[in-house]
């Protein structure tokens, strides 16, 4: 199998899986108890946190585990305008992740005004445009760092001096750029940020969101007093230690192996724009997560792509999840220009470690005989 999807989800690191079955043999503690079952688990999780926090440059204090990427991006948002319930104007860009698209759209029903920032070609925010969103009134600004679609990286740090100039809290929503490129949390100077386990080779259903110290923000899980009563409930003990351990191995192995998938990845890019001219790519050429590519094929829609790759054991995807079994077109893609017909054309294949040369050398081969193949039968297409 050729997997091409790890924006979707990455396999689990052998090490990782290796930890978390120790872990769940030799520990079921409550890290909340007192006697040392309890605190030896309170311990693991204490060092996980303190790899988590170290990989983004902050205190272990100011991460709180959370369950999954989505939550964590509910939790800065919903606990923001809960903390300032004066504030009712919110500001995001128009291809965040549907985590931060939905939790807008339910701020709206609530009548806080949103602005949706339009991005260029690229899928790039402007910062003009983000310089005139903001109002006193505004209690939360949102862009992602790394779209999960096309790859693009938005000037994050930009975005927070513009903000903070203007004290506007900003959160970001890394979950796919962690990992990826360098990433500080607290040389940014943001107040909030967003990682998910699962697609850093980590476990599924664990997620972090970084809570600057003392930025103003409200629980989002009430109860107990698990992560300092800011998400409440026995906290995913063999998720957390499965995420440090995760965080490990990319700091082990990731600047190298990030080099190697970028490389795979240029090398496919090359290819397909050789082999099939009628390829375009979508995202932006340079300012992107490398290991991400999204390109049209015109005239021939894109779930007949997937399927045929998929007889050949090749996994790639149309790049958003929500979007794979409805008929509704990719609102990145949307967004960044793409007529409906080109969006629906369009596929995204995703690298990362579990590819070698020998993936991208028979995706090469396999997918310009698919696109052929394809367009002999599909009655319209704009070359013919
Ligand atoms: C995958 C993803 C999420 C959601 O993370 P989960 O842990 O799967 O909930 C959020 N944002 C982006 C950009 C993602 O790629």
């Amino acid at each position: 199998m050729i997997y091409l999807d790890h924006n979707a989800t990455t396999p689990v690191d052998p090490a990782v899986a290796e930890r978390m079955a120790w872990f769940l043999r030799e520990h079921f503690g409550n890290p909340s108890s007192i006697y040392p079952i309890g605190r030896k688990v309170k311990e693991l999780m204490n060092e996980a946190r303190e790899r988590v926090a170290g990989s983004l440059g902050v205190d272990r204090g100011e991460i709180f585990f959370t369950g999954s990427g989505t939550e964590s991006d509910n939790f800065a948002i919903f606990g923001t305008f809960d903390a300032a319930p004066e504030k009712n104007e919110f500001v995001t860009s128009a291809i965040e992740h549907p985590a931060v698209i939905e939790a807008a759209k339910a701020l709206e029903k609530r009548g806080v005004k949103v602005t949706y920032l339009p991005v260029d070609k690229y899928g790039t925010v402007g910062l003009d445009d983000f310089r005139s969103a903001l109002t006193p009134k505004t209690g939360l600004v949102s862009v992602m760092h790394a779209n999960n679609e096309i790859g693009t990286i938005q000037p994050i740090d930009e975005i927070v001096r513009i903000a903070h100039e203007r004290d506007v809290p900003v959160h970001t929503d890394a979950v796919q750029s962690f990992g990826k490129i360098d990433l500080d949390a607290r040389k940014l100077g943001i107040d909030f940020l967003t990682v998910s386990a699962h697609k850093i080779y980590g476990p599924k259903g664990i997620g972090a969101l970084y809570i600057r110290r003392g930025a103003n923000i409200c629980p989002f899980v009430r109860g107990g007093r698990q992560e300092r009563g800011l998400r409440a409930g026995t906290e995913n003990t063999a998720g957390i230690v499965g995420f440090g351990e995760a965080v490990r191995v990319l700091e082990e192995k990731g600047r190298k192996e990030r080099s190697r998938i970028e490389k795979l990845a240029e090398t496919l890019k090359r290819g397909v724009e050789e082999n099939i001219p009628s390829a375009r790519f979508n995202g932006h050429p340079e300012n992107r997560v490398k290991s991400t590519l999204n390109f049209a094929f015109p005239g021939i829609e894109a779930e007949a792509i997937l399927l045929a790759l998929a007889t050949k054991e090749i996994y790639v995807s149309t790049g958003s999840a929500c979007s794979e079994e409805s008929e509704e077109v990719s609102h990145v893609l949307q967004a960044i220009g793409l007529k409906p017909e080109i969006a629906r054309s369009s596929i995204r294949m995703s690298l990362g470690r579990s590819n070698a040369k020998e993936d991208i050398a028979v995706v090469l081969r396999e997918l310009p005989e698919i696109i052929k193949k394809l367009r002999a039968i599909t009655a319209f297409h704009p070359e013919s």
